[in-house]
């Protein structure tokens, strides 16, 4: 193991040692390594103070920036290379459930690994020895795959209710198994996890997301009651048949397409759509009596009204909720032969040049999530040639790519306001059914006619 760890992290643990100080490998660094995974972040432990740390890197040429000073850690950037580095810390007094009320400092490696969370997250790789801390037997639950609170499960997860998400991201991110007592003591503690931050919630959300099989950590999130609390509109899609359609119900519908997003790499966006595609599904589902199969007539917009409302409350940044919410609203279409240039053209203006590909793929998954077997995707491919075919002839999709704009229309004497965005809408109409009107002189002259019998 010692051959994986980086030259420069060494020669930092020789620093502190010849200062006589300790610092160890702590946390995901430490798992991975022994998982035979790349470690991506070194997060160091020591019994430092922030104030020695500080002292001791800043006299050896390193730069140290005190990004998380409340909680005792400091970034240290050395030699090109940046590491985390926290003072040894214990974390006692709990009165919310959302974070310790103070953090005071630990004496021993021992005592700071007892705050962690779960036993694989609970090991120390001392520095530079390559000794290995493991109180708590880690080692043998990565081994065993098993994800199990360090001490009483019910009582760390009181402290934190972010806990139980975690253990439930760690489980699809690794693919392990929550330990018995582990996941038994989390519906118990689902009051504490309702006070933590949408914002901590969000994160561990996208990091199931970003897992190989999201499916395995939203079917735990629903077996424990993590998704009630946090996505209730996701849980409510459980159980709700789609006979005549689909073999699989709602949820079980969204979660393949999911999986089939994340197996094929696709970005967080595409993700997040797929998993909340057909969200609005058990508002607007209606039995057709004649034929005795449902119907879920214009859940797309359903659909992409509750996913901004979900999206808002877990905080997503606006442009990933407008995309996303674009994406659903659009999911629906249906292509057939018999579309014409002009349709072809239409969609492409609807759905954006820009995300015609995200579109594709978004069908894809959705198709995908019809049976999660032999999937038939011939109408995609025949609607991606007619529209390739369509951008290559290089018409207008968009207002700003028609041959006039405002200026000249305004230039030509119809005065600024709300006719003028009217009538470029309508221009760009006309240009969809029929690109060879898009020349100045063309446009001006319909301009004119609109003008005179509305303006
Ligand atoms: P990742 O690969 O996602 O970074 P990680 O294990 O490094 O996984 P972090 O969130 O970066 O996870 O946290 C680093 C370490 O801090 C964890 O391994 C764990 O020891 C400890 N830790 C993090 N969050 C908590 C928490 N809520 N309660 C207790 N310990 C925690
Ligand atoms: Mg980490």
């Amino acid at each position: 193991m010692t051959k994986n760890i980086d030259p420069v992290l060494k020669e930092i643990a020789a620093i502190f040692n010849n200062a006589g100080k300790e610092i160890y490998l702590v946390g995901g660094a430490v798992r991975d390594m022994l998982m035979g995974k790349k470690i991506h972040d070194w997060d160091l432990a020591t019994d430092a103070s922030p104030e020695e740390v500080t002292a001791v890197m800043r006299s050896n040429k390193g730069k140290v920036i005190p990004t998380g000073i409340k909680h005792g850690t400091v970034t240290v950037l050395y030699k090109n290379k940046s590491c985390e580095v926290t003072t040894f810390r214990t974390e006692s007094d709990y009165s919310d459930g959302r974070r310790p009320d103070k953090v005071s400092y630990a004496a021993t490696i021992e005592e700071d690994l007892s705050r962690r969370d779960f036993t694989m997250n609970a090991i120390a790789l001392s520095l530079p020895s390559c000794k290995v801390v493991d109180p708590f037997n880690g080692a043998k639950d990565i081994k065993s795959e098993l994800i199990r609170c360090v001490g009483e499960a019910a009582q760390r997860f009181n402290e934190d209710g972010l806990r139980p998400l975690r253990a439930v991201r760690f489980a699809s991110q690794l693919g392990f198994i929550i330990e018995q007592e582990t996941l038994d003591a989390i519906p118990g503690a689902l009051s504490v996890c309702e006070k933590v931050s949408w914002e901590r919630v969000r994160d561990e959300i996208d990091k199931i997301l970003a897992s190989s099989l999201p499916s395995q950590g939203f079917n735990l999130m629903r077996e424990t009651g993590l998704l009630k609390l946090f996505i209730p509109e996701l849980e409510r899609c459980f159980g709700v048949e789609q006979k005549g359609f689909h073999e699989f119900d709602v949820f079980g519908h969204s979660l393949l397409a999911c999986d089939y997003a994340a197996a094929n790499n696709f970005s967080r966006e595409l993700r997040l759509a797929a998993l909340f595609h057909d969200i609005g599904k058990p508002d607007v589902r209606a039995l057709d009596k004649t034929s005795g199969v449902y119907t879920f007539y214009r859940h797309e917009e359903v659909s992409a009204d509750m996913n901004r409302t979900i999206m808002e409350r877990l905080k997503y940044p606006n442009a990933v909720i407008d995309k996303v919410c674009h994406l659903v609203k659009e999911h629906m279409f249906l292509y057939t032969d018999e579309w014409s240039n002009a349709a072809v053209r239409r969609f492409i203006a609807r759905i954006g040049e820009d995300n015609l590909d995200d579109i594709y793929r978004l069908r894809r998954a959705d198709i995908y999530g019809f049976s999660g077997r032999n999937p038939d995707y011939r109408s995609i491919e025949k609607l991606v040639d007619r529209v390739n075919k369509i951008l290559k002839e290089g018409s207008a999709f968009t207002i700003k790519n028609l041959a006039i704009g405002g200026n000249d229309l305004m230039a030509a004497g119809i005065p600024g306001g709300k006719i003028l965005g009217v009538i470029l809408k309508e221009l760009l109409e006309t240009v969809l059914d029929d690109p060879a009107q898009n020349t100045p002189e063309k446009l001006l002259e319909i301009a004119g006619r609109i003008f005179k019998e509305r303006g």
